[in-house]
Order: C-alpha cells, then structure tokens, then sequence
C-alpha cells in the first residue's frame, strides 16, 4: 500500500547529532516507505502520531531552499529517520533537489538500500569529499519479506555499489543488522570487497528494534533470538565475529555493538 504523503514546511535542516562518524544529520524526508520491521526509526510513529511505521512519510518540501547557501564543518550524514532514496523520491525528487542546492563542499554521506541513488550520480561526483554506503546483510526469501519487505534486494544493492565506485565515488558497506545465524559475514565481504572502500558492521540493537521485532524473531528464529538475549552467548559470537572480520584484511571504519 502507498504511504500517505504529508507535506511539511521545516525550519531547520541540518541538525547536530552523536551518530558514530558524523557531526550532522539531514532529514528530508521523516518515515520510510522500506518499512524494515526491525528499522530503529519506529518510535517516530509514536511521536508523529500518523500511524503505523512504513504507512506515511513526511516529506519537507522546503528542504531544498534551507541547505541552500548554507555551510556546516564537518561529516553530514543523510539520513537518520528515512532512506533518501525510499520509492517516493522517485517520484517527489525531493533528495536530487537537496543535493542540487547543496553547498558541494560540504562533506557528505549518504546511507541507502536503493540502487536509486544511480539517477544522481553527476550531482554526487560534484562534491568534493562524499561517500555513498549501501546495507548489505544478505537477506533473501522468507528473511527479506519479513525483515525488509519494500527495498530492493540485496544484489541490486551491491550492483549499485559497483557502479558508483566505477564513477570513482568512495563507497562503504554497512553491515547491518547482523543477527546471529541469519548473516553470512564471510560471503557479503567477497561479494562486496571489489566495490567498497570501507565497512562499518552493527549487530542487531534488539531494543532499539522494539517489541514487535523481538516477538517475531522469539517466534520465527529461536536460537537467533537466544543468542541475543544470552549475555554470554552473545559475547562469544561477537568475539567470533570479530575475529572473521578481523582475518578478512577489509578496512573496517566501526563494529557497533549496543
Ligand atoms: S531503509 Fe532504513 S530508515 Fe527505511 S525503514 Fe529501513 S531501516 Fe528504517
């Protein structure tokens, strides 16, 4: 079903924020029409108070006139709340207008899960320090439309990806959301490594995911879920982790664990 579309007039939009490697965050849109169940994002719904995660998306149709003439020192990160490149920019091209006005020098990163992000590749290659990162984490079949059911699929991620780094943007890999026995760490660092300057990993934030998220992966993945909730259980599969990562050689920027 098609989002319900509110249209907003914003004050601000660049707003400061504690991300891991970022000093900044834009938001031009809030809410996403992805819809992954596990999106940290959800509680927005409750505060919007619009309805269910993924059911609307507020679109700041001023964005493009705020960033304009407008400088910030150091990293933005776009976006926090959304997917720039969720299926209504298409259509609303909101995010093209945002990059067009954009003061070029300003260093930017933007984080998406559509191939998208291809339509404005000439409007990237304008800045001067940007990097375009892709979540990969492999989902596929029953995984994919129960945790991610409106993004493109992985592969066109990663083939996005590629194309990106052939036009000689940086590029990361955001592996993410990792949960235990549903992520093949190994195989998205071959499938990717060619194509990715860096990777910041993140496990499963089971809290920020909140309860509907917990109850599905209780329900439909049980020894995941109790490796999670297993303090040591899940010490000794990050150590694991750490330590595939580690024998990879990759140049790793991050591995969150919350
Ligand atoms: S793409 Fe990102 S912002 Fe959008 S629903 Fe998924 S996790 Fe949330």
């Amino acid at each position: 079903m098609r989002p319900k579309i509110i249209k907003t007039q914003a004050k601000e939009i660049f707003t400061k924020t504690k991300l891991p490697g970022a000093d900044w965050v834009i938001n031009q849109y809030v809410g996403c029409g992805h819809n992954c169940s596990y999106c940290y994002a959800r509680f927005m719904s409750r505060w919007k108070g619009y309805g269910k995660w993924g059911s609307w998306i507020e679109a700041k149709i001023n964005a493009p006139e705020l960033v304009r003439n407008k400088h910030v020192v150091g990293k933005v990160f776009m976006s926090s709340v959304s997917d720039a490149y969720q299926p209504i920019e298409r259509e609303l091209e909101l995010t093209q207008k945002v990059l067009e006005n954009m003061d070029k020098n300003i260093e930017l990163s933007i984080l998406t899960k559509s191939d998208l992000v291809l339509r404005d590749i000439d409007i990237l290659k304008k800045f001067k320090k940007i990097d375009v990162g892709f979540t990969i984490n492999s989902f596929s079949g029953k995984e994919k439309e129960m945790f991610e059911p409106d993004s493109p699929a992985n592969q066109e991620r990663i083939k996005a990806m590629k194309v990106l780094k052939k036009n000689g943007i940086k590029t990361y890999t955001f592996v993410s959301p990792i949960i235990p026995g549903l992520i093949n760490i190994e195989e998205i660092i071959e499938q990717t490594r060619d194509y990715t300057d860096y990777y910041w990993f993140e496990v499963l934030n089971l809290r920020g995911a909140g309860k509907e998220f917990t109850e599905l992966l209780e329900r439909e993945y049980p020894e995941s879920y109790k490796i999670m909730c297993d303090k040591r259980l899940l010490a000794d599969y990050v150590n694991k982790l750490k330590n595939t990562i580690q024998k990879s050689g990759v140049n790793v920027k991050g591995i969150e664990i919350h």
